[in-house]
Formats: C-alpha cells, structure tokens, sequence
C-alpha cells in the first residue's frame, strides 16, 4: 500500500504570461476505475508555451494545471479497472501513459469514430485544479473512462516521454496517409519532436530519401541519428527557393512524392505545394496557428495533389508509438529528445527555454521527490 498524501505540489496557471505559481492543491479521492498517479516526469509542449500567453484558439478557464504529456506511476487504482487497453494487467508500481477523455456516446465518437472530435472530450493539462488533471504536478488523477496504457518496463522515461504528445500524434497521422510506399521520397519541414518522429517513421516505414528541413543545428543532428539521408539547416539555407533547389537535387528533379508538414509555421505551407511532387500526398500535422497566409489553391488541383490533415490522437497511436519505441531502442537514440530536465519548482525557467526554441523537449522530471 503506496501512502497517498490529502495534497501535493502543483505549477497553476492564474494569469496569462504571468509566471506560473507552486501551489499545494487537494487529491482528489479515488472512484471505482479511476488511478492516481505520481507524476514521474512531464514533456513540456509548445502548446503550452502559446496556452500560457494565452494566444491558443481554445481558451481554457483560469485557473488550470497544464501538462499534457506525462507518464505517470500508479500508486492508486480504483475498484474495476484491472488492466490496461493491450489487456496487460495493472497494479500499483506501473507506469502509464494516458489519452484525453473521449466520451464514447457522441456523434464523433460512434458514427464518425473519430474519437479525436469526440464533442465531449475531457482534456488533460486544461483542467482546474481541483480536478488535478494536469502533468505539472506531483500527483494527477486519471478518471474513470479515460483509456491508458502501460509503458514497456524496458522502457526509461526519456525514451518514452516523447509518445504523450507529438509520437502518437504523428502515428496518428501516419495512420491518414496510408503509410509510404517502397522508396518514396520524403520530405519533413520542421526539426522539432513532430519533425523528428516523423522522420524516423519514414525511414523505419521503406522510404528511399528522408530529407528534414530545420533548425537549430542540435535538431537536425537528432534527425540524422535517428535516419534521416539529408538534413537542410534553414538558418544556413535562408531561401526558400534555394531550399527547393536542393530538394529537386536530391529527387530526380521531380520532387518528393511525400511531404509532411511538422514545423507550424504556415508559409511553410506554401513551401510545401511548391517541392511537392505532381500527384503527391501532403500530411499536415504542424500547423496549430489561426494566423492566415495566401495561398494559390490551383496548385493542389494542378499536381493533383492529396492533403490530408491530422490531429491530436487516441489510444491505439500511444500503444503503436511505445511498441516502436520498444523496438527498435536499440537502433535508435531515442532518449536524446530530452534536452533538458527540471525540477518543478523550476518550471518558468523551463518555459522561457522552450519558447526560445534552445531546448528540443524539456521536461520535468519529478522521479527524485
Ligand atoms: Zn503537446
Ligand atoms: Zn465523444
């Protein structure tokens, strides 16, 4: 029997762009199939970064814990829930990753099936503190209809933390596009962990060139190592006509036959119409911004192109991303996604990096309190 305290400490968000404050918050009791979990380390997200300013298109009520990658231990279940979406059992010790909270009931969720548009969604990492649904804290509370999923025990958490945002969803995305086809060429814009898992799925999924577009140059040193051919620095290579240059170099002069957007900047848009081979495929995943660009549609008729959209992800993409991870850790450095740690107490320091772009996914990393 694991002694769960009445409270712990939590970083709450009270005013946008004001420093998070650390404040001591109740637990919430255990209901049947619900968990509580000590936190034991939290991925922070550029989502967070914009959630905090206060410039996402969602507005969450103040005050709220954010955090919305975490894997946490489970030092409490509750009655009814004795395993795990994979049918592994689960007790108390385990570690767990956890999606948001589909309803189950809804349109989107039983017609469409796209759980992702679930319009009752319970969300992690936007909730008020006193539900304690959020992963900059000591301890969260998984309720009862949300799905999780154990992580591999061969797994540490630098390799795993990575899968709670930006992993499933590009297994997500992967999943719209119908994978590659044998010695595809494709290119990745963005050099962040979207960019990053992206890519090494590519490699990993029979592509013939993977060409990652980014910065700063400690990403794209990521990229390498985890598979990609050719790595274009945009800090060095400013033009994006340059760019493209380059890419018809390395593709026949024809240009990829995929390309998939993880940088969120929307001129990157553009860029990709215009690399993209006729008749290719274009998998958005990064672009999260309301900021509006112009755009010549008639090149997606043209080229014949197909774009497909993807975002955010369920369960059955976080149990996908661990099993990669789980197979192939040998081959691949997955813990180097991990910049940086902190403690939570330091956790404005941790956003101030993050928004500067110096760290690649900084975390809090709680495992020694
Ligand atoms: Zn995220
Ligand atoms: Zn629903």
């Amino acid at each position: 029997m694991v002694e769960i305290p009445k409270t712990c400490k939590a970083a709450v968000l009270e005013e946008y762009g004001k420093p998070l404050q650390i404040r001591e918050v109740a637990i919430p009791a255990v209901e049947p199939n619900g968990i509580i979990v000590k936190v034991e380390m939290a991925g922070i997200c550029g989502t967070d970064i914009h959630q905090h300013q206060g410039t996402l298109t969602i507005k969450p009520p103040l005050p709220n814990i954010q955090g919305h990658e975490t894997i946490g231990r489970i030092v409490s279940v509750g009655e009814g829930r004795t395993m795990d979406v994979a049918e592994e059992p689960l007790k108390v010790g385990d570690r767990i990753m956890w999606a948001h909270a589909d309803c189950g009931e809804c349109y989107f969720c039983e017609i469409a099936r796209a759980q992702v548009h679930c319009s009752r969604r319970a969300g992690y990492g936007f909730a008020p503190p006193v539900v304690l649904r959020g992963g900059f804290a000591e301890y969260e509370y998984v309720t009862p209809i949300t799905k999780v999923v154990k992580v591999p025990d061969e797994l540490t958490e630098e390799e795993a933390v990575g899968v709670g945002c930006a992993f499933r969803s590009v297994v997500a995305g992967y999943e719209r596009l119908g994978g590659i086809n044998p010695q595809e060429n494709v290119v990745v814009q963005g050099s962040g962990p979207i960019g990053l898992y992206s890519a090494v799925m590519a490699v990993e999924g029979g592509a013939g060139k993977v060409i990652v577009i980014g910065a700063p140059a400690n990403r794209l040193e990521l990229a390498k190592k985890w598979g990609a051919s050719d790595i274009i620095n945009i800090e060095e290579v400013t033009e994006p006509a340059k760019r493209r240059e380059m890419i018809m170099a390395l593709t026949n002069g024809r240009g990829p036959e995929v390309v998939i957007e993880g940088s969120g900047v929307p001129a990157a848009f553009n860029e990709g119409l215009d690399m993209i081979q006729k008749g290719g495929r274009y998998l958005v995943l990064g672009q999260s911004s309301a900021q509006t660009i112009p755009v010549a549609p008639g090149i997606i008729t043209g080229k014949g192109l197909t774009v497909i959209g993807s975002v955010s992800a369920a369960i059955q993409h976080f149990y996908k991303a661990l099993q990669f991870i789980k197979n192939k850790r040998t081959k691949y450095p997955f813990a180097e996604i991990v910049s940086t740690k902190y403690r939570l107490e330091d956790i404005n320091e941790a956003f101030a990096n993050m928004a500067t772009g110096k760290d690649i996914k900084p975390v809090i990393d709680n495992r020694n309190r």
